[in-house]
């Protein structure tokens, strides 16, 4: 009983501090300049003085400054423990019965897949988030019992791809609704972990499903959407109640604009679909902050797959992912302004375009 009462107050608390915060946060992190860029002399345009109270200014044209506001905002030294140190509320609320989706945006060679994957050395969100859902768990096994599997899946070409699915795959995966009106993908292998020792090697075999079938796997990987579900299914040792929830961790497709001329055929219908999903990632998030009656979340495959952890009480988390140099300053102000659209701030016009 002293339990449950514990349990009712934290989510009461968990509930007011999000509700005075809204349940979108954007989380900017910038990466270190590469050895190439030091090597040829690019400069940085990222101004940081201002990064501990979530501000960051960029400097284009030489001298205008641009400034913008986040959660958080990493400078290149901040490491992976900084960034899941403040991500890592929302991801395990998934525990607690919320619908999570983390996802990190941005030009490609940003360090999105640095920050959701990580390396060996250096793991990222992915996997820290499995191994802190096992350690809670444990650690509230007397009162929870849960059960917890992982899909990954990859959107490209607005179609599906199971990353762990062994053999031949013709079928085309589909998303269909349950009688709840929950989402899911019929026919996707759901991995049972059942420890973190067994979480590195599911995550690694789904990574490493990307390289099949293309001839070139950074480019494809930039072009394609990689997502990792994590489903919860939770029982309540006291009052026998059960729980279903889903964290999404999305690594998404670069964010990068293609010149127009030099763009066809197949790298054409790429680029579309690209624009296509994101733009209604940055739709459906919108909406959902200016509190619009309709969400826009079936015009893209990406949207209608995250549609259950997307509005309503779920939780979001966006990284932009940015590049410090002075080359790529227009990529990075568009990224920075997409997010800033996606943080709600600019409700105004927003509410008007949808
Ligand atoms: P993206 O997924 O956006 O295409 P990557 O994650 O592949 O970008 O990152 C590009 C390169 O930059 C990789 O070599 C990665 O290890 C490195 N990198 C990215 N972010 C950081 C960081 N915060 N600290 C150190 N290296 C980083």
């Amino acid at each position: 009983v002293k339990y449950n009462e514990e349990m009712a107050q934290r989510k009461k608390l968990f509930n007011e501090v999000q509700e005075a915060k809204g349940n979108i946060r954007v989380f900017c992190r910038c990466r270190p300049l590469s050895k190439v860029e030091i090597s040829t002399r690019c400069s940085t345009v990222v101004d940081f003085d201002a990064a501990k109270d979530g501000c960051l200014g960029i400097l284009s044209n030489g001298s205008t400054k641009k400034s913008f506001r986040f959660d958080r905002v990493y400078t290149p030294i901040d490491d992976q423990v900084d960034v899941f140190a403040d991500a890592s509320p929302m991801a395990i609320s998934v525990l607690d019965g919320y619908n999570v989706c983390i996802f990190a945006y941005g030009q490609t060679g940003t360090g999105k897949t640095f920050t959701m994957e990580g390396t060996d050395q250096n793991r990222g969100v992915n996997y820290r988030t499995l191994e802190l859902l096992f350690k809670i768990s444990k650690e509230r096994s007397e009162t929870f019992a849960y059960d917890i599997s992982v899909s990954v899946l990859e959107v490209y070409n607005e179609q599906i791809r199971d990353l762990l699915a062994t053999g031949p795959t013709s079928k085309r995966l589909e998303i269909k609704q349950t009688s709840e009106g929950s989402h899911h993908v019929p026919g996707v292998l759901e991995a049972k972990v059942d420890s973190i020792s067994e979480v590195w090697n599911v995550l690694q075999a789904g990574s490493n499903a990307r390289a099949v079938g293309s001839n070139n796997i950074n480019e494809h990987s930039s072009r394609s959407h990689c997502m990792l579900c994590i489903m919860v299914r939770a029982k309540n040792l006291m009052n026998g109640e059960c729980t279903k929830s889903k964290l999404w961790l999305v690594d998404l497709a670069g964010s990068e604009r293609l010149a127009r001329t030099d763009v066809q055929g197949e790298r054409l219908k790429e680029a579309q679909n690209i624009n296509r999903s994101l733009s209604a990632l940055g739709d459906v998030i919108s909406a959902l902050a200016a509190k619009s009656s309709h969400i826009p979340y079936r015009n893209s495959k990406l949207t209608h797959l995250l549609q259950d952890s997307l509005g309503g009480d779920s939780k979001t988390l966006m990284f932009v992912q940015i590049s410090p140099s002075d080359q790529d300053v227009g990529e990075t102000l568009s990224s920075l302004n997409f997010a800033t659209r996606v943080r709600g701030v600019e409700l105004g016009p927003v509410k008007k375009q949808i």
